[in-house]
């Protein structure tokens, strides 16, 4: 059977997800068509992709002759919701960072084309509004991140009878850390992620458990499964990467090793399943015991705090997304401590004015305006 070929737009093309995703290009020739490449500053990586998949349309942060440079290779520049929009795409990678693939989300659903999810930001941000307006669209959020990618595995074929949503967690960088040892944690500890190579960003959310946070607002809106029904397990070796519990007390879990190839492949895909040679296999008695452990709440202060801003809904989630893009930033730079991560985004966020019916406009503002209170509590 033939398959059509589908045309991409890859927001985020040079960052982790990105790049992955392209390998799943590389490994599919016939079955993609590069049409736009996005991204923020790695201009040398971009010139290359740009060389291999021959885009028509490109988007970062250049100088005038930085694109003039990369536009002698036969792709024009244009703006982000111009390239989700073209006629030629059917399916929009989001793997950017923070709130830039927002709006161009919103611009491809509303032109119908499928959006493969990684962006976490955008469904945190606005896991309301994105996913009415998918729903309305008839447009598919494809989710790429492993875990919420785990669940719509499980539930594949399962429309009814589901009653428990089991999300696992590595524990990230400072599982096994003394607690009391962790306001003095530095960002190169807590890059050390112990299972997954991934952006940087993420990869601090994932020690401060922020991440986890946003797993679970990330399925409450695309699964639309209440609060209450989501639970967090620690699973320090990443092979089961989340589970779905039946009403029958039946438990289907997704395991596969480490590896976004997978997940990414899955969703680019959707329906069909292919093999490919590169994605590692699953070798049981290899792989040995797979182990649980409880989640410790004092452990990891962000989640809670967090999944309590969420449930205030509105423009509360942007708001929290917005102060913890900023809080990381800071960490990275060594500005704040580990600890303080989470206190000076409560801090920012008790100064935040809630709007319970924000537009897309109002749910930017609502997280530039936390991410600037953050950086003026540290920097005064
Ligand atoms: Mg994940």
């Amino acid at each position: 059977m033939s398959r059509i070929t589908k045309g991409l737009a890859v927001l985020g093309s040079t960052g982790s997800v990105g790049t992955q995703t392209l390998d799943i290009v590389r490994a599919f020739p016939n079955d993609f068509n590069v049409i736009g490449l996005a991204c923020n500053r790695n201009l040398d990586l971009l010139q290359s992709q740009i060389e291999e998949f021959a885009p028509r349309y490109i988007n970062c942060n250049g100088t005038e002759a930085e694109m003039a440079s990369l536009e002698s290779n036969g792709c024009q520049d244009c703006d982000l919701d111009t390239m989700v929009r073209d006629p030629d795409v059917d399916m929009v990678v989001t793997a950017t960072v923070g709130d830039v693939a927002l709006g161009p989300t919103l611009a491809a659903i509303d032109a119908g084309k499928d959006i493969a999810l990684a962006n976490k930001e955008t469904v945190v941000m606005a896991g309301e509004l994105v996913s009415t307006r998918a729903k309305n669209a008839g447009v598919p959020l494809l989710p790429l991140d492993s875990e919420p990618n785990a669940i719509w595995q499980c539930i594949r074929g399962e429309e009814t009878g589901i009653s428990r949503m089991i999300i696992t967690a590595s524990g990230g960088a400072f599982r096994k850390t003394p607690i009391g040892a962790l306001a003095d944690a530095t960002p190169q500890q807590a890059l050390k992620h112990p299972t997954w190579a991934m952006a940087q960003k993420i990869t601090i959310d994932s020690a401060t458990m922020m991440n986890k946070a946003f797993e679970v607002i990330e399925a409450r809106w695309l699964f639309d499964v209440p609060w209450d029904d989501i639970e967090i397990v620690i699973h320090p070796e990443s092979i089961i990467h989340s589970m779905v519990e039946f009403v029958d007390g039946s438990v289907k879990a997704q395991i596969s090793p480490p590896d976004m190839h997978l997940p990414i492949q899955y969703a680019m895909f959707y329906p069909e399943r292919l093999h490919n040679p590169n994605i590692k296999r699953f070798d049981p008695v290899a792989t040995g015991a797979l182990t649980f452990e409880p989640w410790e709440a004092e452990r990891y202060p962000c989640f809670d705090m967090a999944i309590g801003y969420a449930k205030r809904g509105g423009s509360w989630p942007a708001a929290l997304s917005g102060a913890n893009d900023a809080a990381v930033e800071l960490f990275l730079k060594g500005k704040i401590g580990f600890l303080e991560i989470g206190i000076v985004i409560k801090e920012a966020l008790e100064a935040h004015t809630s709007n319970q019916t924000p537009d897309l406009d109002e749910i930017i503002a609502a997280g530039k305006d936390a991410n600037a209170r953050v950086v003026k509590i540290v920097e005064g």
